[in-house]
């Protein structure tokens, strides 16, 4: 048997019935149709942005990066709660504007913007998170075009990383943002050619449990912040500090207590570098405000005997949850938490599972020798930390399955 990651403590059952947002497993598969299915609870989703503001120290911005989760009706809700969006494509940007996203609280990052999307960004009002010096060509000639003025913020690539991140954003050679030693610059010439000064986004990293980590690394970045205007001579309007809270998806995480970084963030903002005192300050989130709201749910088409070990087949797989197979940005698989919907909370049977996809891939694995209850087939199989990077992190158009169904509750 091999360990899976916790189940969120606040999911429990009705007579064996798994309920999300008070809503039995079974009664959303039949209101959303059928299996594979995705179903958020905004109800979760809300609280965690409440856990954040009672966190954090006042006047702090939250910014949801929605490439974690841009399901239409999620994002119209995240408009309300979050105070900017934080965007990677043009599509994205189309996506944030729909959801009703004032165009001066959505910043555009990500490497290779093409011309039309720097366009359709500076047409919007959106503010341009510039990738490089290039890109800042691009982006003026663009304006110029339109006979725009455009917002323009400066992506640094730091010269530092927040320590123990799954995926690393900074530091070392990187495709995201400026070299520090070249950010001021970038950004005079930027200031110099008329254009509207944003200020700085500087990303460190990733799915960070470390609350001590993620304090250094945002402490460094304030530091980097004031000393790239001191060299600029212009005060930013807003420091984007990046993110990094991290989710316990697997066996022996622990969750992230960011009450500690709201403590440390509130001392440094009382002792802001004279440059900064101005700047508004705003961390993106992506994972920690919507990964545990989700739920994905798969149905078992089949029970299988291989060489002793036990195969359950579902209807679901790695084309739409990516993340859960191992797939995506972790070096090895290990077990997301896992449970059969349909009889929550009842006791392991003796052997483990192996809870496979449907696609012809060894590499379509959900649960490796997972202890659950006996399986049969029409079971459902829940999978937990669905809310981020599933459905549209996932390769959908592989093997020719349907897409998943998504359901927003609460
Ligand atoms: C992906 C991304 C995020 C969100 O990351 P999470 O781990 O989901 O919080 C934030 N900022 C940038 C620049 C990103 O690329």
């Amino acid at each position: 048997m091999k360990p899976t990651g916790p189940i969120p403590p606040w999911f429990t059952a009705e007579e064996g019935m798994l309920l999300i947002a008070g809503c039995g497993a079974a009664a959303l598969v039949d209101e959303a149709g059928d299996t594979p299915l995705f179903a958020y609870d905004m109800g979760i989703v809300e609280a965690q942005v409440r856990r954040f503001r009672e966190a954090m120290t006042d006047g702090l911005h939250l910014h949801y990066a929605i490439k974690a989760n841009p399901f239409a009706p999620l994002l119209a809700r995240m408009a309300g709660q979050v105070d900017g969006f934080d965007i990677a494509s043009g599509g994205e940007l189309d996506m944030a504007l729909s959801a009703g996203m004032a165009p001066d609280r959505i910043s555009f990052a990500g490497p290779g913007k093409r011309d039309d999307e720097l366009e359709a960004a500076i047409f919007a009002g959106v503010t341009i998170n510039l990738e490089s010096e290039g890109e800042g060509r691009r982006a003026l000639a663009a304006a110029d075009r339109l006979g725009k003025t455009p917002r323009l913020a400066v992506r640094v690539n730091p010269d530092f990383d927040l320590k123990g991140s799954g995926m690393r954003m900074g530091g070392g050679a990187k495709p995201f943002g400026v070299d520090a030693d070249r950010a001021a610059a970038l950004a005079r010439a930027m200031i110099d050619a008329g254009a509207d000064w944003r200020g700085w986004h500087i990303f460190a990293g990733s799915q960070n449990l470390d609350p001590l980590a993620i304090i250094e690394t945002q402490s460094a970045t304030i530091a980097l912040a004031a000393r790239l205007s001191d060299q600029v001579g212009a005060a930013p309007p807003l420091v984007n500090l990046g993110g990094g809270f991290g989710l316990a998806y697997f066996p022996g995480d622990t969750a992230l207590d960011i009450r500690p970084i709201g403590v440390a963030l509130d001392s440094e903002m009382d002792s802001l570098p004279d440059i900064l005192r101005d700047s508004r300050m705003a961390l993106e989130l992506g994972r920690w405000l919507v990964g545990e709201a989700g739920v994905y749910l798969t149905r078992v088409l089949d029970v299988k005997v291989s060489q002793g070990e036990t195969f359950v087949v579902v209807d679901g797989g790695l084309h739409h949850q990516l993340a859960a197979s191992g797939n995506f940005g972790t070096v090895v698989r290990r077990n997301y938490p896992i449970a059969v919907a349909n009889r929550f909370g009842a006791p392991p049977a003796a052997d483990p599972v192996t809870v496979v996809g449907c696609l012809c891939t060894p590499l379509d694995r959900l649960g490796d020798k997972v202890a659950l209850p006996t399986v049969r087939e029409g079971d459902f199989i829940a999978i937990f930390l669905a809310g981020a990077y599933g459905a549209s992190a996932s390769p959908a158009a592989f093997l020719g399955h349907p897409s998943p169904r998504e359901l927003l509750l609460g």
